[in-house]
């Protein structure tokens, strides 16, 4: 596919896990396997010489093609210059900024992976927040078998856990090395991963699955008391939870029973569920004055006035981390929105409660400052809003019953997110975002 020179010079380099395909067949079949036709974004990880994109070019409204070789990509460059809709971007994929893709609404990736990158580019695209909707990748067989494994496998181990919390994976083929040239030492395979639907597990402690996993299966062998640190209520409690004996090991644990376990080291036994309709508000008059209280599930229902705060939190960047908001909040589920928010509680004024809801759902302490009001209209839910600011570098620690994931982004990257897929926001939030550009703050620490 690529002009006559790059295809006769061009020595493969090792160091960049270049086995390029050579059967069209398998070619045309991974990039049929991406569902490409009609897609806003389609992405390339490691074009190469083309073997996949010649059949991906023209199917989607956009091909963006990352490849870190300089001579191949500069060969792209000239290749596709004709093209519009086919971008060349020139880097490590690893390096690649993924925030502006939010705004294409579900992003499409795909690569015959270098293979020794292989976990960093997935780590990198698919840890959360991510943009992407659905990827395939061709990456060393072993590597597939460990994305896909459940107990029963003997791949299965912390790589399966740490993805499968967040996608559904799916072997799709075994592809052996006669169709590359140079010739890999190992088979290939080729795996489809999709988002799992929010609510499929229950909300747990993300940084403490983590931690507890790493630690199961440092020692895959060992039995999980032994590995574990000290359980509440002792080890008998916990594991009399998951049905299993005390002597369970780690490989015996499903990705369910990680996160039961994970919710009985955070003391969460109930089940979860959205805010309570019996929280009380002060209920206030068109001049923003206080004349009653009443419950939350009243105020919503009846459309009544009251108040609440939004706080934008800045890094040092002066990027903004946004939230997105639980699968279970009963408002606006799963949109984007400030960094936290809430309603005011009943006799509570605007700088405590934001003081409040940073700790509640972001877990951190700042001070923060009123930065702009927002009057009550039905776009802000009938609230008055104060959005305060605050500094902060993260990490978060936030409420996983009130924010599904969430992270810092670049202003400018916001203002085009909200022009071009408004829906993907609650609307109090874009009142608040127009509000402070108003005031034309560059937020710096
Ligand atoms: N897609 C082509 C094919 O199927 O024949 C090439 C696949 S080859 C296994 C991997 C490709 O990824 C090579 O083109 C290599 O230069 C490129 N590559 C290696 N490391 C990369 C990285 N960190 N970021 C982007 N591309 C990379």
């Amino acid at each position: 596919m690529l002009h006559a020179r790059a295809a006769m010079s061009f020595t493969p380099k090792k160091s960049l896990g270049q086995n390029f395909l050579q059967d069209e067949a398998t070619a045309k079949w991974i990039a049929d396997q991406i569902r490409p036709d009609g897609a806003p974004l389609v992405i390339e990880i490691g074009p190469g010489k083309c073997a996949l994109t010649q059949h991906l070019t023209g199917r989607s409204q956009k091909l963006l093609l990352l490849e870190k070789d300089d001579e191949l990509a500069a060969d792209l460059k000239l290749w596709f210059s004709t093209k519009p809709e086919v971008e060349v971007w020139h880097g490590d994929a690893t390096r690649f900024d993924i925030r502006p893709l939010f705004q294409y609404g579900g992003v499409k990736l795909v690569g015959n992976l270098p293979y020794s990158m292989g976990s960093e580019i997935i780590r990198h695209f698919l840890t959360p927040p991510s943009p992407v909707s659905e990827a395939v990748f061709m990456l060393q067989k072993e590597v597939c078998q460990r994305l896909a494994a459940t107990p029963a496998d003997d791949a299965y181990g912390a790589l399966s856990l740490m993805v499968q919390q967040d996608w559904c994976v799916d072997l799709l083929r075994i592809v052996p090395p006669e169709v590359f040239k140079p010739r890999p030492r190992v088979d290939s395979a080729v795996v489809r991963l999709t988002p799992r639907p929010p609510g499929d597990l229950p909300v747990y402690d993300r940084r403490l699955f983590d931690r507890l996993v790493r630690m199961g299966f440092s020692q895959r062998r060992k039995q999980l008391k032994k590995l574990l640190p000290e359980s509440p209520q002792g080890w008998e409690a916990a594991v009399g939870l998951l049905n299993k004996p005390v002597t369970v090991r780690a490989e015996e644990l499903s990705l369910q029973d990680w996160v039961a376990l994970t919710r009985h080291f955070e003391g969460r036994h109930e089940q979860d569920r959205g805010q309570r309709a019996s929280e009380v508000f002060d209920v206030v008059n068109e001049r923003n004055e206080v004349i009653g209280q009443s419950t939350r599930g009243e105020v919503h229902a009846k459309g009544m006035l009251h108040r609440a705060v939004h706080i934008f939190v800045f890094n040092k960047r002066g990027e903004l981390w946004l939230q997105q908001r639980s699968h279970l909040k009963d408002v606006h589920p799963l949109t984007w929105d400030s960094s936290a928010a809430g309603h005011l509680d009943a006799g509570e004024d605007y700088a405590t409660s934001a003081g409040r809801e940073l700790k509640e759902e972001l877990g951190i302490e700042a001070p923060t400052e009123c930065v702009a009001t927002v009057p009550a209209t039905e776009k802000t839910g009938m609230e008055f809003v104060e959005l305060h600011r605050a500094f902060h570098n993260g990490p978060m620690h936030y409420a996983p019953d009130e924010i599904s994931t969430g992270g810092f982004f670049k202003i400018e990257d916001i203002a085009s997110w909200i022009t071009a897929r408004p829906e993907d926001f609650a609307s109090g939030f874009i009142e608040c975002f127009q509000e402070w550009q108003k005031k034309g703050i560059r937020e710096k620490v």
